[in-house]
């Protein structure tokens, strides 16, 4: 018989693989990223399709293959289903957003503990946070978000300098900054005049101290704060050009973003 190991993990996208079968991209804590074929799911008879829709939480019963693992068994723990539901299209845009950058900066099968334990953090905040009749709904879910996603690129090891100046390493004084997306930080107004500065957005104050608090505080001390449009706006913008330059393909989930109210 082959040998089996069960893990639970969240379900990040599927496509089909041969005349019935498809093939699963699971996150799991102790594995990081794996592949597993699930034996006649592209049928709609199949009874696993049930427990296999993109961003579930599942625990999953799985049997070592040759080429592929093997899918033996399901079921689901979480389907955060106020994201999953909701009218605005937001957590239709969130789920799409964070697969993307799942997918693209988590690589091999390492264990993932802290990188992992914080995305279900934040989904459990995101499902809650969605029904709240809360004012720049989209900005601010977005804004947590970026909060995970500047977390996970510092347990990444690309963490951006925002404590002091990349070049002359001086404490960063909360007056004219700029971004400098090629270096990976905040570069202050004096070397900015001096120096060959190309891939870079100025920063106001606001958004340099949000970093700053992003980076030391959890989630939840996020959820008081109201989404202040400009600063938001501006914050996740940094965020997602951060994203761009370690993920080095475009969102494309941004265009949902457009479309989500
Ligand atoms: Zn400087």
């Amino acid at each position: 018989m082959a040998q089996t190991f069960t893990t639970t993990g969240l379900i990040l996208k599927r496509r089909d693989y041969q005349e019935n079968d498809r093939l699963f991209y699971v996150y799991t804590r102790e594995h990081g990223k794996i592949e597993l074929v699930a034996k006649g799911t592209k049928k709609i008879t199949s009874k696993l399709n049930a427990y296999l829709e993109p961003f579930y939480l599942v625990n999953l019963m799985i049997a070592k293959g040759k080429f592929f693992d093997k899918l033996a068994n399901a079921n689901v723990i979480k389907n955060y289903e106020n994201l999953r539901n909701d009218k605005d299209l937001v957590g239709f845009f969130i789920i799409n957003y964070l697969t993307e950058i799942i997918d693209a900066l988590i690589v091999g099968q390492t264990p993932q503990n802290k990188k992992y334990d914080l995305l279900l953090e934040l989904l459990d905040i995101l499902n809650e946070q969605i029904k709240k009749d809360i004012p720049h709904k989209k900005e601010f879910l977005l804004m947590l978000t970026n909060i995970y996603a500047l977390k996970l690129l510092n347990f990444l090891g690309y963490r951006p300098e925002i404590q002091r100046c990349l070049i002359c390493h001086k404490a960063i004084l909360l007056t004219k900054n700029i971004f400098d997306f090629s270096r990976g930080g905040v570069i202050c107004e004096d070397c900015k005049k001096v120096c060959l500065i190309e891939d870079y957005i100025k920063v106001s104050d606001s958004v340099i101290k949000l970093l700053q608090l992003a980076e030391i505080n959890d989630l939840k001390y996020f959820l008081d704060m109201e989404a202040n449009l400009p600063e938001t706006d501006e914050y996740n913008k940094v965020i997602q050009r951060l994203l761009l330059v370690n993920m080095e393909k475009p969102i494309k989930s941004q265009e949902f973003y457009k479309i989500a109210s």
